[in-house]
């Protein structure tokens, strides 16, 4: 299950990216920038599955890892294919049972910390990081505030 989520989502995004990936390289980088874009995606969409509630900022952090190959001219555009398959890929994972995903490592814990600065041990609600009592502290995710995400990778006038 895993695997086919991780496959399809990494085909998804390549499929779309690939025809805008620059072929100029580094003479000191052995592999093809198609090959990087396409590993970049791939450990993407396995961190998403695998790891995804202590991968903050998926669709950032992808496309920094792979817009340098591609144009000034196409960052706006790689930006916004990431984020879309990104987005779908966590809206879908977050409707499937967590057993058909199979084993996520450590077991889940609230992120929050308490009093003593100690991280707390309660598990966290499903829809979330945090237990009950931290429920206080749930980031809004639709997190990729427009605004910022465009000032961060430079297209804010
Ligand atoms: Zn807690």
């Amino acid at each position: 299950m895993a695997d086919i989520f991780k496959n399809h989502f990494t085909r998804a995004i390549y499929r779309e990216l690939a025809p805008l990936i620059l072929n100029v390289r580094p003479s000191t980088q052995a592999v093809s920038n198609q090959l990087l874009v396409l590993r970049g995606c791939e450990s993407a969409m396995d961190r998403l599955v695998r790891d995804r509630r202590y991968f903050a900022r998926p669709a950032r952090s992808l496309f920094d890892e792979i817009r340098i190959h591609f144009s000034i001219a196409s960052q706006l555009h790689v930006y916004m294919v990431v984020k879309r398959h990104v987005e779908l890929a966590l809206a879908l994972l977050a409707r499937l049972p967590e057993e058909e995903l199979g084993p996520t490592g450590a077991p889940r814990q609230c992120q929050a910390m308490t009093r003593k600065g100690q991280p707390c041990q309660r598990p966290p609600l499903p829809r979330n990081d945090y237990c009950p009592s931290h429920q206080h502290l749930v980031e809004n995710f639709d997190e990729l505030d427009a605004l910022e995400d465009f000032e961060g990778i430079g297209l804010a006038a």
